[in-house]
């Protein structure tokens, strides 16, 4: 692949002002200085995104974040100690005057993560200043979650992206927002509820952890993300599909397997919930190479309420036609 460049020259090109795209362990961003208004403008040009969406920076430690945000609460602390690095992405307060401003659009709040991916994780610590990485993906499209995708799709614009494999998890972070009262799950993600709170009520911290209501959600999650290029209906029920050469049907094992004589894309098998949600957007991907006419999805209802939720989230976007 022509547009691989190795750790090194990943480095200079970040720390020259340009846009690299990365790998992590949830999906590939696409990275630049955070502190860059113009490695940011360039990001928000390569992903055609709405300038009212800021973007979410990643830190090497808990120490490096302290430096841009207001005082940690005790809650924020327990969750960073126990979760990153790793797929949960904090909503935190900026100090005034951020230098953070050209990636969180000039507002008072970053959402901010560690991620664990040992290749970014190692470039964020030799640049030692804070990266946006939004998914590396044209606003409204399916994230990418190997560089195969990426060349796809905004590739090309890029100083290069640097290879680290298949994203182990495929789908991204939670993102949560803290308070006294409770802990608020404005992106269902990698992160569940249960884990949450398993974690704070063994550090006797007594708060409960709700989704958030759509009027709090963040700006991103207002938008129609995740689509594939192929137009896609959803069906609720197998047998609203018949046969035809030029449409392609997607659900998961059990139904795709009954299926005959047409193409069919799986998401897997109902008994691992967290596999199909890392297929997600590698099926997307697929169905994109299949130039079909159209695609009918059928996800049926998923025995895990934290995978179903997030999925169905996906899924929605996914659907939804602003
Ligand atoms: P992505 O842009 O795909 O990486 O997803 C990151 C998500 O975080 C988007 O939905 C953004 O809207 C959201 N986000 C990033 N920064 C902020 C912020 N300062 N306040 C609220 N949401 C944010
Ligand atoms: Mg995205």
């Amino acid at each position: 692949m022509p547009n691989l460049i190795t750790e090194e020259l990943a480095f200079e090109r970040l720390l020259a002002g340009g846009v690299v795209a990365v790998p992590t362990e949830t999906v590939y961003g696409l990275a630049c200085l955070a502190e860059s208004a113009d490695a940011v403008a360039r990001v928000f040009k390569i992903k055609n995104r709405p300038s009212d969406n800021p973007l979410i920076c990643h830190f090497h430690s808990v120490s490096q974040i302290s430096a841009y945000v207001q005082p940690l609460s005790e809650t924020e602390k327990i969750l960073f100690d126990h979760f990153s690095p790793g797929p949960l992405s904090l909503l935190l307060r900026l100090n005034e005057n951020s230098p953070l401003y050209p990636a969180t659009r000039s507002g008072r709040t970053v959402v901010v993560r560690i991620p664990a991916h040992p290749v970014f994780l190692s470039l964020l610590k030799k640049i030692n200043k804070p990266i946006a990485a939004p998914s590396a993906n044209t606003s409204g499209r399916y994230s990418a979650v190997n560089t195969q995708m990426v060349l796809e799709d905004v590739g090309a614009l890029t100083d290069g992206i640097l290879e680290g494999g298949e994203c182990v998890n495929g789908i991204e972070s939670t993102i949560v927002e803290v308070s006294d009262k409770q802990v608020t799950i404005l992106r269902p993600g990698v992160i569940g509820p249960d884990d949450l709170q398993d974690v704070l009520q063994s550090n006797e911290i007594d708060v409960p952890v709700r989704y958030g209501t759509t009027e709090q959600t963040t700006p991103g999650t207002k938008y129609k993300h995740y689509a594939p290029k192929t137009k896609i209906r959803e069906i609720t029920s197998p047998d609203q599909f018949s046969s035809d050469k030029r449409v392609v049907f997607i659900s998961t094992d059990e139904y795709t397997s009954r299926i005959q004589n047409v193409h069919t894309l799986s998401l897997g098998s109902l008994q691992y919930p967290r596999q199909i949600a890392s297929a997600l957007y590698q099926t997307m991907f697929k169905l994109d190479q299949l130039h079909a006419d159209e695609a009918l999805i059928f996800l049926p209802e998923i025995n895990n309420k934290h995978w179903q939720i997030t999925i169905r989230n996906r899924l929605n976007k996914m659907l939804s036609s602003s």
